[in-house]
């Protein structure tokens, strides 16, 4: 059988691709998607007793990217939406990011956004060069609060000590001084009004698109015939681990559903220092169904499920660029998304990757 282009996984990478080539080439692509549903991380569905849930964890769109804003606002209407997260600290419930209302929660202060930058340099330790995760928290907070929110939290959710990894991955957690206590400051925030799952329904509907689901692209390459593919799966299982497993962090989910109006206070609550899971998430705080029941997700990380997570390491990266020289000679194939090109992208990223390679190779 031939289509124009191959698009392997039916992530927000490969429908975005898909969705430009078919719309704006008007070329005929097929996808090929192992699971049993589009929309890869992002996917979202109704449980047993009719709760909107996020299967793979809790997604919040935000971006200062006005062009993937729009793009994506093709295909949904948004709820705005300002992310809140608490942090479970010393019996105390704080939010988070640290804000001055933090550090006044925590220690029962009442400082100003002046003073708390004070305090925040009293206890700063001095890092002439800012190597890893651990110094990025040190250097701005100090030892205490980097500590009880950062340390514990990090080695849960990465089986790393913060020592170990790259300095990108805390940096994604701002430390501010003002009483902004949302999580993110982007100007674009929302959630799909309607879910994420219908959004990359309407991303697909253009005839030019064939669905394949329940298969692994393995099972079927060898029978067809295509311009280019476009790989959005890991690259390792590409090229049969021949430089390695690549190590990705997975995690497992743990859904329940109680017979309440609400169950926390927040939308996410993180628990940095007690249990064995991360956060606690309530769909419905986040995509503010009604409903007389609610369900909430812990999140306990762990080293050999599905992978969604790049190893943010020197080493990974190392092992990485091999399986990199090896993508560049690539000419009929394009690795595109989160773990094509392991990289700890957020929602927004991927489309524009996705956006560029379209715009830059393949509208060409
Ligand atoms: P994926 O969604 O992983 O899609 C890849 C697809 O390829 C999958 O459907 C997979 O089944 C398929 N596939 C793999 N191998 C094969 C094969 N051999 N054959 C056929 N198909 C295959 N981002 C945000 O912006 N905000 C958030 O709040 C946020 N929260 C997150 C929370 C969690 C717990 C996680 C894990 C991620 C979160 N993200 C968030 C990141 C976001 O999920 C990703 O950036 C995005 O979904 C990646 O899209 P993708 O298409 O690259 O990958
Ligand atoms: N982090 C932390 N404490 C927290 C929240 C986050 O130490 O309360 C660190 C942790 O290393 C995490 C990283 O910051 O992996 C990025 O957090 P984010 O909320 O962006 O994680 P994601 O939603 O991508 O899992």
């Amino acid at each position: 059988m031939r289509f124009d282009y191959v698009v392997v996984g039916a992530g927000l990478a490969g429908l975005t691709i898909a969705e430009r080539i078919a719309g704006v080439l008007d070329k005929k692509v097929l996808i090929i998607e192992k699971r049993g549903h589009i929309g890869g991380t992002v996917y979202d569905s109704y449980n047993e007793e009719g709760v909107l849930i996020h299967n793979y964890g809790p997604h919040i769109f935000h971006t200062n990217d006005k062009e993937v804003y729009d793009y994506l606002s093709r295909f949904t209407k948004w709820n705005d939406f300002w992310h809140r997260v608490l942090s479970y600290v010393d019996g105390n419930l704080v939010p988070m990011p640290i804000t001055v209302e933090t550090v006044n929660k925590l220690y029962n202060l009442n400082l100003s956004s002046f003073e708390v930058e004070d305090f925040f340099k009293k206890y700063a330790v001095d890092i002439p060069e800012v190597k890893t995760s651990k110094d990025v928290v040190l250097c701005r907070v100090g030892e205490e609060i980097y500590h009880k929110f950062f340390e514990n939290y990090t080695k849960k959710q990465w089986g790393l000590d913060p020592a170990e990894i790259d300095t990108s991955v805390i940096s994604r957690i701002p430390i501010r001084t003002n009483r902004d206590t949302r999580y993110f400051a982007d100007r674009y925030q929302g959630m799909p009004r309607h879910g994420y799952t219908k959004m990359c329904e309407n991303m697909v509907k253009n005839p030019n698109i064939k669905l394949l689901l329940n298969t692994d692209y393995k099972e079927v390459i060898d029978e067809l015939e295509y311009d280019a593919l476009i790989y959005t799966g890991p690259t390792d299982y590409f090229y049969d681990y021949k430089y390695g497993k690549m190590a990705y962090r997975s995690i497992r989910f743990e859904f329940e559903t109680f017979d309440c109006d609400s169950y926390q206070e927040a939308p996410v609550v993180n628990y940095p220092n007690d249990y064995d899971f991360t956060r606690i998430t309530e769909f419905k705080k986040l995509t503010w169904q009604k409903h007389d029941k609610t369900t909430i997700l812990k999140e306990f990380p762990n080293s050999d499920g599905e992978p969604y997570y790049p190893f943010p390491t020197a080493e990974y990266k190392e092992q990485f660029a091999k399986y990199r020289a090896e993508m560049e000679k690539e000419t009929k194939v394009f690795f595109l998304g989160r773990l094509a090109e392991y990289r700890y992208y957020n929602m927004d990223a991927v489309v524009r990757s996705a956006l560029d390679l379209f715009k830059e190779k393949l509208a060409k």
